[in-house]
């Protein structure tokens, strides 16, 4: 294989970067030409499609978001719009393609497959529900994006002696909620995942202002509800000074952490890798430190699993 092209689709995520420049650079390596797409597979079927030389990827390791931008395409969900982007691909020659993004991007990598496109798969969200790989691109920064901003809540909190609900992203993971909360020993993490009792909370919430506690910390994953709607519910039923604090897009962006970069390096240059193979319809991932690739239809078929025991352990280390 000779001419190869990257593209970044559905939500950003701090370390897109990163492994767009080891994938540029892997190639190179291998002396192969690697073309970038920009807007995701809304910018394939326009094609805006472009060679990127090894100095493109230079002084991009750092920044968060993604240089080739992102895209939503709803054309790119038809087998019109699919047909259009295989055209595009063939017209400048390039015979396989790496998808950084979610499982939404990884389903239209596979309906190119379909069409002779050979395609390769890299994680790269912040929520972490990717099945078959243990972290995906993105993760690590944007949990250490919320435990700064819990800190800096915690001041106050203190300062006020408040109670503290923080609405976290996360549609159906609660892995933002569950790393960030055990990593800010948060009273309470509610995730959609995991059975939660309010009164239960309650009880906890008040054991802990009995015994003293000078603020108190809920985790909410936004999938579970509105993080405004319980912190009216908890004001409702213990009368404690409470507020509520929505975090939002803070958590998409930012500078990738070292983890995130290495992750990104490591996973890029894999996907390569499999390309110089003809091992295609794969995606990367990390399992237990090792790098590991599969078929993405049976990647996809697995349930994205968060690690209860950690839920667990937060509610024990927060009694
Ligand atoms: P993510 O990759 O972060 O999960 P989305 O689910 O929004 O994000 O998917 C990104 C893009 O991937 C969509 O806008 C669409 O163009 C494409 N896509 C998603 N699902 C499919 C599908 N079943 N078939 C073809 N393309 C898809």
């Amino acid at each position: 294989m000779k001419r190869i092209a990257v593209l970044t689709s559905g939500g950003d995520a701090p370390g897109m970067n990163a492994a767009t420049r080891a994938i540029v650079r892997k190639g190179y390596y291998h002396n192969m030409e690697v073309y970038g797409v920009y807007h995701g597979y809304s910018g394939l079927i326009n094609g805006e499609i472009e060679k990127l030389g090894i100095g493109s990827v230079g002084d991009i390791i750092h920044r968060g978001g993604t240089v080739l931008y992102t895209a939503r395409s709803e054309e790119f969900k038809t087998p019109e719009g699919q047909q259009k982007a295989v055209e595009q691909l063939k017209k400048h020659g390039i015979e396989g393609l790496i998808v950084i993004g979610g499982d939404g991007s990884f389903r239209g990598a596979q309906k190119l497959m379909e069409h002779g496109i050979l395609t390769v798969g890299v994680p790269g969200t912040i929520d972490n529900d990717i099945p078959a790989t243990d972290f995906t691109i993105g993760f690590d920064t944007a949990i250490n994006t919320v435990i700064d901003a819990i800190d800096k809540i915690r001041d106050t909190a203190t300062s006020h002696e408040r109670t503290y609900i923080i609405e976290v992203m996360g549609r159906h993971a609660g892995d933002i909620a569950l790393w960030s909360g055990l990593a800010d020993g948060a009273e309470s993490i509610i995730i959609p995942e995991a059975f939660f009792d309010m009164d239960e909370i309650i009880d906890r919430l008040k054991r802990g202002h009995k015994r003293g506690k000078k603020h108190s910390i809920i985790i909410v994953a936004e999938g579970v509800g509105s993080g405004v709607e319980f912190g009216n519910s908890i004001k409702e039923k213990t009368g404690f000074d409470t507020r509520v604090t929505v975090l939002g897009h803070i958590q998409r962006g930012g500078s990738p952490t070292a983890f995130d970069r290495v992750l990104a390096s490591r996973l890029g240059a894999e996907a390569v890798d499999l390309l110089l193979k003809n091992e295609a319809g794969k995606m990367v991932g990390i399992k237990n430190n090792q790098i590991i690739s599969l078929d993405i239809n049976e990647a996809l078929s697995q349930k994205h699993h968060v690690d209860l025991s950690l839920h667990q352990l937060a509610s024990i280390l927060a009694i």
